[in-house]
C-alpha cells in the first residue's frame, strides 16, 4: 500500500510541501485538502488586487487543482474543512462544504499547514457590514465589489503593520481618502520608533490621516458610513474599515487533537517541523519556530518561512535529514513608493530579549553614487554585539535600493557575520548601482571604527545625562537652521585652528549633518588626546529620534 500523506491547507507551506514531497518520492499518495475555493493562490498580492494594480483575479492563482492533478500527480479537494484529527486512529474527518457531507480520510503521516487568521476583536459594531480583513481571494473580491457598488470616499484602516500599509497605499490608489489608526505610538511595529518615524512623515505627505497611540473602542453604523470610535474619544467616520490588527495562529485542530502548542501559542515543532506527535508535522503560520538572533521562541507570519519549512517537512517525511535553521523576520514593504526593510532583531527586540551588549550605527548614505544623477537617501540603522561584532539586525528606509542592502546584511546575519564581514563585503559597483563603498560596507566600517576604538559612538540618549560638550562640526548656517540644545558650532573647516579653545576635562560629542563630518573631526581631536565620540547618524537622526519621542528633547527652534 502506498504512504499516503494528507496535508491540511494548501496555500504557502501546504502547496510547497506537497510539490516538494512529490519531487522527492513517486510512489506517495499525496491529498491536499483547503476549506477555500483555490490552493496556491498569491495571498501577499491580495493588497494589489485590490487596489486594481493587478486586476485580474486568476494572476494570483499560482496553481491550480488541474495543475497539480496533471504535473504532480496530487489530489487537492478544495472547498473540504478538515474538522478533525484522530491521532489513534491516524485519520482525518474532512467536510465537503459544496455538498454539507462528511467522510474520513486515513494517513500515514499528516500535514497542518492551515495558516493563521486575521484578528477580528469582539466588540460592539465588529459585525457591520463594510468591516474587512483581507486573507483570501474572495475577502478581497468582496472588498473591491464594495469599492464598486458603494464608492466610498473615506476608509479607515485599523492598524499600521504592514498588510495596513499595503492597504492604504492600495485604497488610495482606488481615490478613497485613508485614515490609519494605530494603537502603538509609532507605524511599522517590528520597527524602531526612529526608524519608523520617516514612514509616518511619508504617509502624512502623502495625505493620509494617521493617528497613533490610539485605541479602537467599537463601531457604530451611521447610514451607509461606519463611525469608528476610538479610545481618545475620536469618532472616524469611513465607508469602509480594513482590520489589519495582526493575525492569530490557526490552531485549533491541533489543540483538540491533543497536539502540544509553544509559549507563544503556534503549534510545537523540532527543527524538522514535526509535531509532539511523530506521524504529524505542521509548518507556516501556525508553527512556533526560534528566532536565530535572539534564540527566543516566535511566531512570525511570513511566506518566505511557511514555503521553507514545507520543503523541510517534506525532505523529513522522506527520509531526509535536512533541518530549519529558524527565522531572522526579514521583511520589505512598499508604501507610498518608500521601501522599508528589515532583518534581525530591532532594539527593543533585543531589549525585550534581555540582549544588553550590543551597539547601534545610524547612517544614511545615497543608494548609489552622489556624483550620478538621482541617488536617494537611505535611513539605515545596524545593530551589532558588543564586543564581538556579531550582526544582530537592520533597518532601513528610503525611495530605491533598500532591500538590496537588507538582503546583504540578511545573509550576513544567517551566516553568522560579523560587522567586519560588512565592512569586507564585496558588492556591485557602478556609479547609478552603489558606490564603492555600499551602504553595507559602510555601516560595517563604522561599526568596526567603534569596536577597534577609532570612532566610538556617543548614546544619544544619554546626552542630557552625561555632562559631554556636543560639538556640531557642520557650517554656520546649517548649524543656524536647527541644532542640538546647548551644542557649540565649530565647522569641520575651521577644527584646526580652533580647538585648542575645546575643554579637555568634558567628554566632546561631536555632532554633523549625517556623522560623515564628526568622523573625522572625532579622529583629528582623538590625536591631539580630547576625550571624544560620535552623534551616530548625525542631526538627520537626531531630528528622528525627536520627532519619535525616543529623545524628548526638542529640536532647538529658530
Ligand atoms: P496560508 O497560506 O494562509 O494557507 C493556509 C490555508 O489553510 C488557507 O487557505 C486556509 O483556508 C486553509 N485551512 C486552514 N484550516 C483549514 C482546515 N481546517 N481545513 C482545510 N483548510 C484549512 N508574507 C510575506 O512574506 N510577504 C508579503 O508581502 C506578504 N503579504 C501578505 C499579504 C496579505 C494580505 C496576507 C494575508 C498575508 C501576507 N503575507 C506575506 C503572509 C503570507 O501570506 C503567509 O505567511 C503565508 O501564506 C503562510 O502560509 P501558510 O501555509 O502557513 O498559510
Amino acid at each position: 500500500m502506498a504512504h499516503r500523506v494528507l496535508i491540511v491547507g494548501g496555500v504557502a507551506g501546504g502547496a510547497s510541501c506537497a510539490a516538494r514531497l512529490r519531487r522527492l518520492d513517486e510512489t506517495l499518495e499525496i491529498l491536499v485538502f483547503d476549506r477555500g475555493p483555490h490552493v496556491s493562490f498569491a495571498n501577499c498580492g491580495l493588497p494589489y488586487f485590490v487596489g486594481n494594480v493587478i486586476a485580474d483575479e486568476r494572476t494570483l492563482l499560482v496553481a491550480s487543482r488541474e495543475l497539480f492533478r496533471d504535473r504532480f500527480n496530487i489530489d487537492v479537494h478544495t472547498r473540504h474543512d478538515v474538522v478533525a484529527i484522530d491521532r489513534e486512529r491516524k485519520t482525518i474527518q474532512v467536510r465537503d462544504l459544496a455538498s454539507g457531507t462528511e467522510r474520513v480520510e486515513r494517513y500515514h503521516t499528516l500535514v497542518l499547514s492551515p495558516g493563521a487568521a486575521p484578528i477580528r476583536p469582539p466588540m460592539p459594531g465588529i459585525d457591520l457590514p463594510g468591516i474587512f480583513a483581507v486573507r483570501t481571494i474572495p475577502d478581497s473580491v468582496r472588498i473591491r465589489s464594495w469599492i464598486d457598488e458603494r464608492k466610498p470616499a473615506h476608509a479607515l484602516v485599523v492598524g499600521g503593520g504592514f498588510i495596513g500599509l499595503e492597504m492604504a497605499e492600495n485604497l488610495a490608489h482606488r481615490g478613497l481618502g485613508i485614515t490609519v489608526l494605530e494603537k502603538l505610538p509609532q507605524v511599522m511595529p517590528p520597527l524602531d520608533p526612529e526608524m519608523a518615524e520617516p514612514v509616518r512623515a511619508h504617509l502624512a505627505a502623502r495625505g493620509v490621516d494617521v493617528r497613533l497611540g490610539d485605541g479602537l473602542v467599537r463601531f457604530e453604523a451611521a447610514g451607509d458610513e461606519i463611525v469608528a470610535v476610538t479610545e481618545s474619544g475620536a469618532r472616524i467616520r469611513a465607508g469602509l474599515v480594513i482590520l489589519a490588527i495582526g493575525v492569530r495562529p490557526e490552531t485549533g485542530l491541533a489543540v483538540a487533537a491533543g497536539l502540544p502548542l509553544g509559549p507563544r501559542g503556534g503549534i510545537l515543532v523540532d527543527e524538522q517541523m514535526r509535531t509532539g506527535d511523530p506521524n504529524v508535522f505542521a509548518v507556516g503560520d501556525a508553527v512556533e519556530v526560534r528566532d536565530v538572533v535572539t534564540g527566543q521562541e516566535v511566531v512570525l507570519p511570513l511566506a518566505g518561512p511557511a514555503n521553507r519549512q514545507g520543503r523541510v517537512a517534506a525532505d523529513a517525511i522522506c527520509g531526509r535529514t535536512s533541518r530549519f535553521r529558524g527565522v531572522q523576520a526579514t521583511a520589505v514593504v512598499g508604501v507610498f513608493g518608500l521601501t522599508v526593510a528589515s532583518t534581525g532583531a530591532s532594539e527593543k527586540g533585543l531589549r525585550r530579549a534581555g540582549v544588553t551588549a550590543f551597539e547601534r550605527v545610524y547612517l544614511h548614505p545615497g543608494h548609489h553614487a552622489g556624483y550620478y544623477p538621482g541617488a536617494k537617501p537611505i535611513h539605515l540603522k545596524l545593530l551589532f554585539e558588543v564586543p564581538g561584532g556579531r550582526i544582530l539586525g537592520a533597518q532601513a528606509v528610503g525611495l530605491e535600493g533598500v532591500e538590496k542592502r537588507i538582503d546583504v546584511i540578511a545573509t550576513a546575519i544567517q551566516m553568522r557575520g560579523t560587522v567586519r564581514d560588512l565592512a569586507e563585503a564585496e558588492l556591485c559597483y557602478a556609479p547609478q548601482f552603489g558606490g564603492a563603498k555600499d551602504p553595507v560596507n559602510l555601516a560595517g566600517m563604522i561599526a568596526v571604527n567603534h569596536l577597534d576604538g577609532d570612532m566610538p559612538l556617543a548614546e544619544w540618549t544619554r546626552l542630557d545625562v552625561e555632562d559631554c560638550l556636543v560639538v556640531d562640526v557642520r557650517d554656520p548656517d546649517e548649524f543656524a537652521a536647527g541644532h542640538v540644545p546647548r551644542a557649540v558650532n565649530v565647522p569641520l573647516g575651521e577644527l584646526r585652528r580652533r580647538y585648542a579653545k575645546l575643554p579637555r576635562n568634558r567628554p566632546l560629542a561631536l555632532c554633523c549633518g549625517v556623522g560623515q563630518r564628526a568622523y573625522y573631526a572625532v579622529r583629528f581631536l582623538a590625536q591631539q588626546g580630547f576625550s571624544v565620540a560620535n552623534l551616530s547618524g548625525g542631526y538627520e537622526t537626531y531630528r528622528a529620534l525627536c520627532a519619535a519621542g525616543v529623545i524628548p528633547t526638542p529640536v532647538t527652534p529658530r
